[in-house]
């Protein structure tokens, strides 16, 4: 007879014991050997994953935060603003 308690359960049943991520258990039937659509890191979905469109942990954090992505357009806009406050004076110069 099979005695199972609630954590063994749990913890082989979710790759995030917390209960935080979405993602399914990798199983021998459903190995963890795909890519992440979002950050092409190997490895990081099932196959049952992949079909729902799902993306690995961190990337669906930092969709919810809105967080690096966001921030890293912001920086690229002002690069692109600073580049060409330079290039205009640089014009102004050379007239
Ligand atoms: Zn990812």
């Amino acid at each position: 007879m099979f005695r199972r308690t609630t954590t063994t359960t749990a913890s082989a049943s979710s790759p995030d014991p917390g209960g935080r991520s979405a993602l399914r258990a990798a199983t021998k039937k459903n190995p963890r050997n795909r890519p992440c659509p979002t950050c092409g890191e190997p490895n990081r979905l099932t196959p049952k994953d992949v079909a729902p469109r799902y993306q690995c942990d961190e990337c669906a954090d930092a969709q919810e935060r809105g967080g690096c992505y966001t921030m890293y357009e912001v920086l690229t806009d002002i690069l692109v603003l600073v580049l060409w406050v330079a290039f205009c004076k640089m014009f102004d110069e050379a007239r």
